[in-house]
């Protein structure tokens, strides 16, 4: 088939067979991005219009045991700054962010076992109760089934935890032998069991990635199917084994969201910070192939710096208010409206009615 006919299919909700997906992603002309950018801002709106839903990240402890060979954070290296936040100056970031609008606050960290379970259960659930009606996201690692239901009890709604890539042999080249995609993926099982609203992703161009690599992500998330997809552009972090390798494009990514919002029409994707750093006008470019959320940082000023993924990382300078508002005007150039409202995905609106 051509890719034309492919892109067709996908988009009149048929499903792409992996080699299907494997041909379209390590072959495409400007035609068929066009085509493909053009049904993915379709269905998008089809289930969000023009909003974009804006959810406030709290970064709130930069320490981690794991030894990921592409993160910053990563235990073996000796250079990263470390820190962490109190649950009162996690308290008054989300409060903070009350105040700008935000309803929905993703607090993400390392793996940190310096926050056992009571803690952690603890910070959400005096959040839940000093914010009403808001939403938690929780993005901190592997962690066993019991201590996910103990979070889920204290009042989490959400998870995230990208797979990183579906193929077990691309994810033992990105991992020391103690992490297993078998593992991860596990977790998302146990995650979607419990009942979260579950947001899983990968990186684009990480090293020794394929085309094939690619497909088997679609079909990972076709089976999956998560109600929130993030992916971003693999960046090299200087102090990290992976430090020469080279970056995950722009154009190959927006590509990767808007075969992700035609393979699954009400899954919640946001165009990502990593998006934004390799790319002055990335954000953007990934709203307008079906992103539809994004995740301004809320974390306080002073320890932006020090929660580094990647080298070069944008928005560390930032106040939450001036993020805010310039995250609004980058928004509205393209004709979007963010958002502020708990931002349910699709599906799960749908699920619950
Ligand atoms: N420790 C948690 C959450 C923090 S890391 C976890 O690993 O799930 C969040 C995400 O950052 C990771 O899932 C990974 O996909 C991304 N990331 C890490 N290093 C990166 C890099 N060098 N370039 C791009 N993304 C990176
Ligand atoms: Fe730790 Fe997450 Fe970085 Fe891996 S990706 S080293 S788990 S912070």
């Amino acid at each position: 088939m051509k890719n034309t006919e492919l892109i067709e299919k996908l988009y009149g909700g048929g499903s792409l067979t992996l080699d299907e997906y494997t041909c379209l992603i390590a072959e495409h002309d400007e035609s068929d991005c066009e085509l493909l950018y053009q049904y993915a801002d379709e269905v998008r709106n089809r289930w969000y219009g023009h909003d974009v839903y804006l959810r406030g990240l709290v970064e709130f402890s930069s320490c981690c045991k794991n030894d990921c060979y592409y993160c910053g954070l990563r235990k073996s290296n000796k250079k990263a700054k470390r820190y962490r936040l109190t649950k009162e100056q996690i308290l008054e970031c989300c409060h903070e962010g009350y105040e700008l609008g935000y309803r929905t606050f993703v607090l993400q960290s390392g793996e940190d076992d310096f926050y056992t379970d009571e803690k952690i259960c603890d910070i959400v659930s005096s959040i839940k109760r000093e914010i009403d009606g808001c939403a938690i996201t929780l993005s901190i690692g592997e962690k066993s089934y019991e201590s996910y239901k103990a979070y889920f009890d204290a009042g989490a709604d959400r998870y995230l935890l990208r797979h990183e890539t579906a193929d077990f042999e691309h994810y033992s080249k990105l991992h020391p032998p103690s992490l297993s995609a078998k593992r991860r993926q596990q977790c998302l099982y146990d995650l979607m069991d419990i009942g979260y609203q579950v947001g899983t992703g990968f990186m684009v161009g990480s090293p020794f990635q394929t085309a094939w690599n690619l497909a088997q992500d679609m079909i990972f998330l076709r089976t999956l199917k998560p109600h929130m997809v993030g992916i971003g552009p693999f960046i090299a972090h200087s102090d990290t084994p992976f430090a020469s390798f080279d970056s995950g494009t722009t154009e190959l990514t927006v590509f990767m969201i808007a075969l992700i919002r035609l393979t699954l029409p009400k899954a919640n994707i946001p165009a990502t910070t990593a998006l934004a750093t390799i790319d002055p006008r990335g954000r953007e470019k990934g709203i307008c192939a079906g992103a539809n959320v994004c995740m301004p940082n809320l974390s306080p000023l002073d320890i932006r710096k020090k929660y580094m993924l990647y080298d070069e990382k944008v928005c560390t300078g930032d106040e939450s208010a001036q993020c805010r508002a310039c995250l609004q005007r980058r928004l509205e150039s393209v004709g979007f409206k963010p958002v502020v409202s708990i931002g349910d995905c699709a599906c799960w609106n749908e699920s619950n009615a």
